[in-house]
């Protein structure tokens, strides 16, 4: 069977294990009682939400064992799980023992997508460790500008299974995966795909880089027209490399540099396409222009890039690459200008929650006051650090492991002006901003780019960002 071709599943009478109520748990387990498996759904935890969502789920028949996720229920056939849970868990390890193949959400809606008589839309995917949604709302973007039915959907916050199962008809889905999501998705065939970069992050859950890096991998199992990787990040060709592909797929490479042969690349501020063009040796096509993309910040343009080679891979008209690109309006708090003040920039990448998304904020800027910290996760910061030293004017630190950051910066930068910020309170993200305004001279970028987690001091990095953008606000009207 073609790998893009529909697998039709019988369900009824099959015993179904979904493990974990939740987001992904509860469509699930209706979506296959609806189709007459008999499901169970099994979830660790008890308390007074899970038994609402039990009750409701055990009101239309389905089976609900709260407080013990770890037991396989005998007769399980198949195994439906939540893609956060860690694959070594003993449900899963029973699992294996039993011969029962695990299923996530993804590949769930893969093998579910077409059999409700609506047509199957071929999945354009992409992964990394930094940049997916950005790229997948530019692609979805792109797509639409070329007339497409299109959705970004997966990991973005909408569910794979809703797009799959809904009514609306797609001709083609622009589809965001989590390397949890690809561990547990087998048979999923994307039409074409990228993996972005890969740096290390979720370790703890994969085990190990390789484990990650191979489970980034099978976005490129079995796709069809193309496999997109990053020519600066030579760890996602080799992934490439490794896939086993349907025959006739290429290779195509995306680079900040001049394209070589079947790369997407740029040329004097214009993004060109040396991929899909008749004579990709002699020829390149012109895409669109550097500042057609928003922020044209460098690794942005790299997800524009990859961005367009997708929709290029499937038959996207140049012109609809341009008109996409710049339609696109990024989400909040990736490097969101928030104002100008005095001649200084002041900019929101409250996303930049790991050392390697902010190695590309700082990267985008010539002059800056860096506002840094929160919750490290483990990381290191002397490579950040030693790679940004020149451009730094000065430094605030705050948060809970903003003595890691500090350390680092005596070491690589102490040249550089340091303000370590104690306080913790609501007033803290406005004195920070304070701070910064001092150390910054005209025509600096103060840039919030923390390179840590926020749940130190924040709810959310969309807390985080929100507070800083307030405290911006408040100067820019005192000053106005
Ligand atoms: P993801 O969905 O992978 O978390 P986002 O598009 O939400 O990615 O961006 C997350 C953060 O990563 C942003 O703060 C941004 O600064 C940074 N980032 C975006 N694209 C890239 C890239 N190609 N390389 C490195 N960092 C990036």
């Amino acid at each position: 069977m073609g790998s893009q071709e529909v697998s039709t599943v019988d369900w009824q009478g099959k015993h179904v294990t979904v493990a974990g109520l939740g987001v992904s748990g509860i469509p699930a387990a209706r979506a296959l009682h609806e189709r007459g498996a008999l499901v169970t759904v099994v979830n660790d935890g008890n308390d007074e939400r899970a038994r609402a969502q039990a009750a409701e789920l055990e009101a239309l028949g389905i089976t609900v064992r709260l407080g013990d996720g770890a037991t396989l229920p005998p007769s399980t056939e198949l195994v439906v799980t939540a893609p956060g849970w860690q694959p070594d868990k003993p449900l899963f390890l029973a699992a294996a023992e039993a011969g029962v193949p695990v299923w996530g959400d993804v590949e769930l809606a893969w093998r579910l997508r077409g059999d409700n008589g609506k047509k199957a839309a071929p999945w354009l995917a992409v992964t990394g460790t930094n940049g997916k949604t950005t790229t997948v709302r530019m692609l979805a973007s792109i797509l639409e500008a070329a007339g497409l039915r299109t959705a970004a959907v997966g990991n973005i916050g909408v569910s794979l299974l809703d797009a799959v199962l809904g009514e609306t008809e797609y001709d083609v889905l622009a589809v965001e995966l989590s390397s949890y999501q690809l561990h547990w998705a087998p048979s999923l065939r994307a039409h074409s795909a990228t993996v972005l970069n890969l740096a290390p992050d979720h370790l703890d859950w994969h085990g190990s880089m390789e484990a990650y890096a191979a489970d980034k991998g099978r976005v490129y199992e079995g796709n069809t027209v193309a496999c997109v990787y990053n020519v600066a990040d030579p760890a996602t060709e080799d992934l490439v490399r490794e896939a086993d592909v349907e025959e006739g797929c290429r290779a195509i490479g995306f680079t900040l540099g001049a394209p070589g042969p079947s790369q997407l690349g740029v040329v004097d501020g214009i993004l060109v396409d040396r991929a899909f063009v008749a004579n990709r040796q002699k020829q390149a096509q012109e895409l669109a222009e550097v500042t057609d993309v928003n922020p044209p910040a460098p690794h942005n343009i790299a997800n524009a890039l990859a961005a367009a080679a997708l929709a290029r891979a499937f038959g996207v008209e140049p012109a609809a690459v341009r008109d996409g690109l710049r339609a696109f309006r990024p989400d909040a708090h990736r490097i969101e200008h928030v104002a100008d003040i005095g001649e200084v920039a002041y900019v929101d990448d409250s996303k930049a929650t790991n050392t390697h998304a902010t190695e590309a904020s700082l990267a985008a800027y010539d002059s800056i006051v860096w506002i840094a910290g929160g919750l490290a996760k483990g990381a290191t910061f002397d490579e950040l650090v030693t790679g940004a030293a020149k451009r730094l004017r000065g430094v605030v630190l705050m948060g809970a492991d903003r003595a890691l950051i500090h350390e680092a910066l005596t070491r690589h930068a102490p040249e550089v002006p340091v303000v370590d910020l104690e306080r913790t309170d609501t007033g803290a993200m406005s004195e920070a901003v304070a701070r910064a305004a001092e150390l910054a001279r005209p025509g600096d970028t103060v840039l919030l780019a923390p390179a840590c987690a926020s749940m130190d001091m924040f709810t959310n990095y969309n807390k985080r960002g929100e507070a800083f953008a307030d405290a911006v606000r408040a100067r820019a009207d005192e000053s106005a």
